[in-house]
């Protein structure tokens, strides 16, 4: 079959790889759309490691289970499922704690960039009445926005920052808003992710190279300062700032991506006197099955900008990178018709 392989170094191109075949518990899922991370671009730059290459990539993934193994329920086969990467093995000391993300033993399905890939069936999420195959291949980053707002307990009537107004800036944006924020402000560089985070709900976009993020602070709510700010951005200044754009009692959110290397100082005093809580939040974790059945609230029309075949797997990383896309997504093999039909 075809995959979309990462041979080591920055690229990734389309190959053959032998078509995986379903063991024991586990589920054939004919992938239909597969979005582009901005993960796996950290994975081609050696900023997030999965292992040596070649690998075939691809997490964020919707299908079609066409056939299952030995011990697998055979009503799933045909099923239109948006799918979860990591599937927890749910007997180890962490999954029992309630603290699936940190299993022990999970079961990685990383490797969607291809026409069929295995899962199991704890990973399945049946899409909800009126998600198209397209929209379900945004699950797992949804999951992941929703989990950092969750894990934020932000409430109704809080008012927000998003630092990073890519595509998981926009669906933290987005979760912000279903959670009931009455206020959320992107701070974003680009100017066509600015406009769409306003068309897709944000009260407020900014430029971060201009906009003065502490007067912007000081001017916000009651209590001058924003309720919670997530840093999506990965971007170091912006990190360091973060907890002084809070107010007191308030909640900063890491979920961009930094290098092993990176530290920032932090006051203690930011943390006591102010009573500030700092907290990290990675991937979707327990909050897949709320994120599946909000899935119409992500809007993956406006969201997804660009959908190629597996053969231009290459060119559309490029234009990842050089931040012309805003959700991109590989469609590979008979994606096209199954889509159509979901659509
Ligand atoms: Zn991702
Ligand atoms: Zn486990």
């Amino acid at each position: 079959m075809k995959a979309g392989i990462w041979e080591g170094g920055g690229t990734i191109s389309c190959g053959e790889v032998e078509q995986p075949q379903p063991g024991a518990g586990e589920l054939l899922v004919e992938i239909a759309y597969c979005g582009v991370c901005g993960t796996d671009l950290h994975i081609l730059d050696g900023k997030f490691d999965v292992g040596p290459p070649p690998q075939v990539l691809g997490h964020e993934a919707s299908g079609v289970v066409v056939a299952g193994g030995p011990e697998t329920d055979p009503e799933l086969i045909g099923r239109a499922v948006g799918l979860n990467p990591i599937g927890p093995c749910g007997v180890c000391v962490w999954c029992r704690a309630g603290h699936p993300t940190h299993c022990r033993n999970p079961y990685y399905s990383a490797s969607a960039y291809a026409e069929y890939a295995l899962y199991r069936p704890q990973q399945l999420f049946p899409l909800p009445a009126g998600v198209s195959l397209p929209g379900a291949a945004l699950l797992e980053p949804w999951a992941t926005a929703l989990r950092a707002a969750e894990a934020a307990r932000l409430r109704a009537g809080e008012n927000v920052l998003v630092i990073g107004g890519g595509s998981l800036g926009l669906l933290v944006a987005s979760a912000a808003r279903v959670l009931g924020a009455a206020t959320v402000t992107v701070s974003e560089p680009r100017r066509r992710n600015r406009e769409l985070a306003l068309a897709r709900g944000a009260t407020a976009a900014v430029d971060s190279a201009e906009a003065d993020l502490a007067a912007l602070a000081a001017a916000t709510g009651e209590l001058r300062g924003f309720d919670v700010v997530f840093e999506v951005a990965g971007a170091t200044a912006a990190l360091e700032q973060a907890p002084a754009l809070l107010r007191r009692g308030g909640r900063l959110v890491v979920l961009g991506v930094f290098g092993a290397e990176v530290t920032v100082p932090v006051a203690p005093t930011q943390l006591t006197d102010r009573e500030l809580t700092i907290l990290g939040s990675f991937g979707g974790g327990g909050s897949f099955g709320r994120a599946a059945s909000l899935l119409s609230a992500v809007d993956a029309a406006s969201l997804v900008t660009a959908v190629e075949p597996l053969a231009g797997i290459a060119e559309l990383f490029g234009r990842i990178r050089a931040g012309e896309e805003i959700k991109g997504m590989i469609q590979p093999g008979r994606g096209e018709s199954v889509g159509a039909q979901q659509a």
